[in-house]
């Protein structure tokens, strides 16, 4: 018998794929295109973390880990966060890694909502935190930050959208799409009102080393609110391991036990061998971040500039790889001023409308490039304009 129905569930139909991919799509299908689009390091992993990779394989270490990751790696990473960003996390009960914030994100939403609950996802945001909100049984609800205020969370704005369902707030800083960096006077205001309203926040801390002008605040280390923070963060942007997939977890004890349970049964652990890696990228990689970090800096000061002498009005963006200017001079859409400048000038651009409603009118750009490809597309960008 023919088969009638979709086995989908209401929940999936209901969830729309990413808009960042039609771009990917259609920039993939051409030849010459400078892309600005993906959101990642141009970077190779250091040497040596690879190699601690090799290592390990060599050695024969391809089995399971215990579900919480290697103990090794627990404690490097609490030791980690303890030097860097005055956090204190035991590696027995607090720490959990897993595969990629990605994971993080998803284990954390699953073990904290009931069905109904909402989550306040500050927009622009990256693209995952809705749907992961929704797949998890929650509801998200958005604020809207401004570029007035350089897209920075004001704390009353959570006070706006408060209800009695509200279960937790998600912030990101360094933020992408926006590279917008909340800094300790700025947190400890959104730390008065979670508290205030007996919030959970998830801190999604993933682009932490990739702060520049500033020394970065970690959430928890905001007083009273270790307690009620999941933090999240990971090895793909700042020591350049998009592809090994690796992340963690940082929770008092109640909150990260329950996620384990989620953990265990989903994932098992994270790549074995992309643990032992992650061991070296913490004992001996400071030295490569410090270098890649000193480029991102120096492309960023190039890039930023640079928009705002061809007419695309952009603030300096604190930390993460992405520039995000505003294309409302030109009267187009972002989606239109995406695609016509992919078509016409070959260079690939996020539409910021893929983050939120408050991304209409800019373009996201990561200038996780090199210099040279950089100084091209600005040359492309203005030729551009100039047509219009
Ligand atoms: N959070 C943010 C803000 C990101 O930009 C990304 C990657 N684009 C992630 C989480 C996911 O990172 P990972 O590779 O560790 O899964």
């Amino acid at each position: 018998m023919q088969k009638t129905k979709t086995y989908v569930s209401d929940t999936v139909s209901r969830l729309q794929p990413s808009g960042i991919r039609r771009f990917f799509d259609l920039a993939a299908s051409m030849k010459g295109v400078i892309s600005l689009g993906v959101g990642e390091p141009d970077f190779i992993t250091p040497w040596s973390v690879r190699e601690a990779c090799i290592l390990s394989l060599e050695q024969g270490y391809t089995s399971y880990t215990a579900n919480a990751g290697l103990w090794e790696l627990r404690k490097e990473i609490s030791d980690y966060l303890a030097c860097r960003f005055e956090v204190q996390y035991d590696p027995a009960n607090e720490i959990i890694v897993t595969v990629g914030a990605s994971q993080a994100l998803d284990v954390s939403l699953r073990a904290i909502l009931n069905p109904g609950d909402e989550v306040i996802v500050v927009e622009p945001s990256f693209v995952s935190y809705a749907p992961l909100v929704s797949l998890a049984g929650g509801v998200p609800i958005p604020i809207q930050t401004s570029g007035k205020h350089q897209f920075k969370l004001q704390a009353e704005q959570i006070e706006q959208v408060v209800t009695p369902k509200t279960k937790a707030l998600i912030i990101c800083s360094p933020n992408n799409p926006t590279g917008t960096v909340l800094n300790r006077e700025e947190l400890v205001q959104i730390a008065r009102i979670v508290a205030k309203h007996d919030l959970l926040v998830i801190s999604d801390e993933i682009y932490a080393e990739l702060c520049y002008d500033e020394q970065y605040t970690s959430f928890p280390a905001i007083a009273h609110m270790r307690e009620r923070t999941i933090l999240i963060n990971g090895f793909s942007k700042g020591f350049a391991m998009t592809g090994w997939r690796l992340g963690f977890i940082a929770a008092p004890k109640d909150l990260a036990m329950a996620m384990l349970k989620i953990h265990q049964y989903t994932m098992m652990c994270a790549p074995t061998m992309a643990q032992y890696a992650a061991i070296e990228a913490l004992r001996n990689g400071a030295g490569d971040v410090e270098e890649m970090k000193k480029s991102y800096r120096q492309r960023r000061n190039f890039f930023v500039q640079s928009l705002n002498e061809i007419g695309l009005s952009c603030h300096m963006p604190g930390g993460a790889f992405y520039a995000f200017p505003s294309i409302e001079s030109t009267g187009m859409t972002s989606e239109q001023f995406a695609e016509r400048l992919l078509l016409e000038e070959k260079v690939a651009v996020v539409p910021g409308y893929v983050f939120g409603a408050s991304g209409e009118g800019y373009i996201r750009c990561s200038y996780a490039s090199s210099l040279e490809q950089l100084q091209e597309a600005i040359r492309r960008m203005r030729r551009f304009l100039e047509r219009l």
